[in-house]
């Protein structure tokens, strides 16, 4: 067990790390973030930042030492350097990256545990590509394997005549079916070290442009019965993978059931109302898991919350927002406000 007092180090500097960080402290412990940008929004709230490479194995043995465990909040960390933290504890498993980083992977390994992804080919041409949009047909999407996040590296393929056009980007690529879905939930669980595993309420999530919009709990019925089934899978991929943290799946609803569509090994978007309106939100809880603490409970605080991500611009409107009483104002400190940057988010409780 890693007590409070001690230094948890974070991979990655973004509002993930920004928003574990809180967490820790509010635990009492000390936060260490190791990020390759500057300007670390997660660092500007910790007592220590390391800025170096991901790949720079000095900074990461530095960095190890000075840290009782080490977790991370980016699943882009390249895992081969990652063998300079030496003997410092390394939560979750770097296995659960290595899975997730790739599409392919990734959709091959829940597979094999019962899921059901979309019909999916690896392409590596443009015949392959070819042969993918002959055999699983079109609509589709075509997305790279690797570093995709947001809708970003993704190109929707209405037909096959949309083939002809097509500049294949010079990467390792995968073509899934289109799914015809009724909605989009998640699932969140944590699972501790002694493999105890808890769910927070799978919230209904509204994507738009690639780019998670709302997340609302609870679920509508319809989502609300494909739950179970989608929880019986997460735990088995948490179990395969002996996680240990906050582990995320995202799933379509479709009217056959859920169609699994990616995980991400860390805590999630989809997963912010739960500061609020969780008994125990999804940070704590990765902090709790990965210092050997008990879970606290997940259950919801109220009857139902509501989570707005503010993209871009949207984050000029923090004076209105706050003009509301009932608002949950978060914002990430990012200096610009970029089209498609996440910038912060609302969290509206539903006080019945
Ligand atoms: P992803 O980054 O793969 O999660 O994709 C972002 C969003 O694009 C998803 O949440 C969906 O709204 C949409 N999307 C991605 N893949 C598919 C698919 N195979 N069929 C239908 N919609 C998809």
């Amino acid at each position: 067990m890693i007590a409070p007092g001690e230094t948890i180090g974070i991979l990655g500097g973004g509002q993930l790390g920004r928003m574990m960080a809180f967490a820790a402290a509010r635990l009492g412990y000390r936060v260490h973030i190791f990020a390759p940008e500057a300007d670390s929004i997660a660092a500007e709230v910790c007592s220590r930042f390391t800025c170096a490479d991901y790949t720079d194995e000095a900074a990461l043995k530095a960095f190890a030492a000075d840290c009782a465990v080490i977790t991370y909040e980016f699943e882009n960390v390249p895992v081969a350097p990652l063998a300079a933290v030496g003997d410092t504890p390394l939560l979750p498993h770097p296995r659960a990256l290595e899975t997730a980083q790739d599409r392919l992977n990734e959709k091959r390994f829940v597979s094999e545990l019962g899921g059901r992804p979309a019909p999916f080919m690896a392409v590596d041409g443009a015949d392959d590509l070819a042969r993918a949009v002959a055999e699983i047909g079109a609509p589709g999407i075509l997305k790279t394997r690797r570093d995709g996040y947001d809708g970003k590296g993704q190109w929707r393929i209405k037909s096959e005549a949309d083939l002809a056009g097509l500049d294949l980007p010079p990467q390792a690529l995968i073509y899934e079916g289109f799914v015809t879905f009724f909605g989009e939930f998640s699932v969140i669980l944590a699972r501790a070290a002694d493999g105890s595993v808890k769910f927070w309420d799978s919230a209904e999530n509204v994507h738009v442009n690639g780019i998670l919009d709302t997340s609302t709990v609870p679920a509508g019925p319809a989502i609300l019965a494909q739950v179970p089934e989608a929880r019986a899978l997460a735990q088995k991929v948490a179990e395969a993978l002996d996680y240990v943290g906050v582990l995320t799946l995202e799933f379509f609803a479709t009217v056959d059931g859920p169609v699994f569509n990616e995980m991400a090994p860390r805590v999630h978007n989809s997963g912010h109302w739960t500061i609020e309106g969780a008994i125990t939100s999804q940070f704590e809880n990765h902090i709790r898991a990965v210092c050997g603490l008990p879970l606290g409970l997940t259950t919801l605080a109220v009857p139902g919350a509501r989570m707005v991500n503010l993209i871009g611009d949207d984050a000029h409107d923090w004076a209105e927002i706050l003009a509301d009483p009932a608002n949950h104002l978060h914002l990430y400190g990012k200096a610009a406000a970029r089209p498609g940057r996440k910038m912060g988010h609302v969290t509206r409780l539903m006080l019945g």
